[in-house]
């Protein structure tokens, strides 16, 4: 780590008050507004903060909060680490991140797909994972294909940076390619909308199983170096690592997986590191279990489509199951988009529609003809199920609800 600067030093205390000042009001963990102060004090104070330190960002439209902070902890077996983990992914609170855990050698963030640019520039990192590009909200984001060319512009200007990246992703290996050190993860791609057509060059992807290929120009999927096998990770050379995750699902797996490869490029080996990812229970109230009534209620986020498919992968057989969606800003105002998610995996089981948006939900549920009844709340939708599991899918402001609903679970 190197010394700060006298103004850097200033801006760093100032960050932390604010921070801290912000959190002892209420007004939730202080990360943004500290980042803020900080920035405002010394534009350069990310980069500052950075420097002499093994940083690793972890970007992707899905799975980025669970990447990093199951890379937080398998890291931890080496010591401290700075860590943006619960959501803050933007520049302010990067610098927060990195202005807490100042004595931390090793930092892992979170990092905004549009902000990975920039910060390729300011934190200067060791390895970059990239997970996955699909459609988000789609009144904010933009389209995957200038995501991913944003990508590829930005990293093609570091090729020597070690990149970590999901093969069975076509955007992202597109995005990865112009790099000359890629480890190839087999992270999954359940939603595959977004990629029909190929990144390279725009014609038809043929599809064999997880095998994918251009027809045109020859894009493919490349042989990946680390993957998933029933519960266990396959490292590069073949050993078989034991995944005992307290988080569920295929997708989670992955998320793991990808965390060995970043905590293997920082000397962690995968055999140090994986009975650490066992530890993480639940990710700022993501797959949280709150007990309510006799209800045992487990809490999935999801965010956009792909989410939603994946959120369905991971519902217990026959349990009932909530749906809460909102159109706030930061979820996108436009619900347009769950006209993109097929509903029918929870065909057969107990439906309750819930958040500022049911009725939208509703009538996305009745076209695919799902049955479901709409109630009131999170309490309504309790109350409406009979004693044992309840599985939440919420986008997000209507998981914040919820999650506030049970005092800010974790
Ligand atoms: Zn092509």
């Amino acid at each position: 780590m190197t010394n700060l600067s006298a103004r850097a030093k200033f801006a760093t205390a100032m960050l932390r008050t604010a921070a801290t000042l912000s959190r002892v009001s209420g007004r939730g963990d202080g990360s943004v507004i500290g980042g803020r102060v900080g920035l405002t004090i010394e534009p350069r104070l990310l980069s500052m903060l950075a420097a002499g330190r093994q940083v690793a960002l972890i970007s992707g439209t899905n799975g980025k909060t669970t990447t990093t902070r199951f890379t937080a902890a398998a890291l931890e077996a080496a010591g401290p680490v700075a860590t943006n983990s619960f959501g803050a992914n933007m520049p302010t609170g990067h610098t927060t991140a990195l202005a807490k855990a100042r004595d931390a050698v090793n930092c892992v963030l979170e990092v905004d797909e549009h902000y990975l640019p920039r910060l390729l520039n300011e934190a200067t990192p060791q390895v970059i994972a990239l997970l996955n590009l699909s459609r988000d909200q789609l009144d904010r984001a933009m389209e995957v294909s200038g995501l991913a060319a944003k990508w590829r512009t930005a990293l093609s200007a570091a090729p020597d940076v070690p990149l970590i990246a999901n093969a069975d992703d076509p955007w992202v290996t597109w995005a990865a390619g112009a790099s000359s050190r890629v480890t190839w993860v087999a992270g999954g791609q359940r939603w595959q909308e977004d990629s029909w057509v190929c990144p390279q060059c725009g014609k038809h992807l043929d599809r064999y199983g997880e095998f994918w290929r251009c027809t045109a120009c020859g894009l493919s999927r490349p042989s990946p170096h680390w993957a998933v096998e029933g519960d266990s990770a396959v490292t590069p050379d073949g050993r078989r690592i034991p995944l005992d995750l307290r988080l569920p699902g295929q997708v989670n797996r992955a998320n793991a997986v990808t965390a060995l490869a970043v905590a293997s490029a920082f000397g962690v080996p995968p055999e140090a590191a994986a009975p650490r990812l066992s530890e993480v229970k639940s990710v700022a109230g993501r797959y949280a279990v709150v007990r309510r009534d006799g209800r045992r209620v487990r809490l999935l986020l999801s965010k956009n489509p792909a989410g939603w498919l994946e959120a369905f992968d991971m519902l217990e057989p026959r349990c009932p199951v909530v749906l809460a969606l909102n159109a706030r800003e930061v979820d996108g105002f436009d619900t347009s988009w769950i006209y993109d998610v097929d509903f029918s995996p929870v065909q057969g089981r107990q439906v309750l529609a819930i958040g500022d948006r049911r009725m939208d939900l509703a009538v996305r549920l009745e076209v695919n003809g799902v049955r479901f009844e709409v109630v009131e709340d999170i309490a309504a939708a309790i109350q409406a199920v009979p004693p044992g599991d309840l599985e939440v899918i919420a986008n997000y402001t209507a998981f914040q609800d919820i999650r506030a609903e049970f005092d800010r679970v974790n």
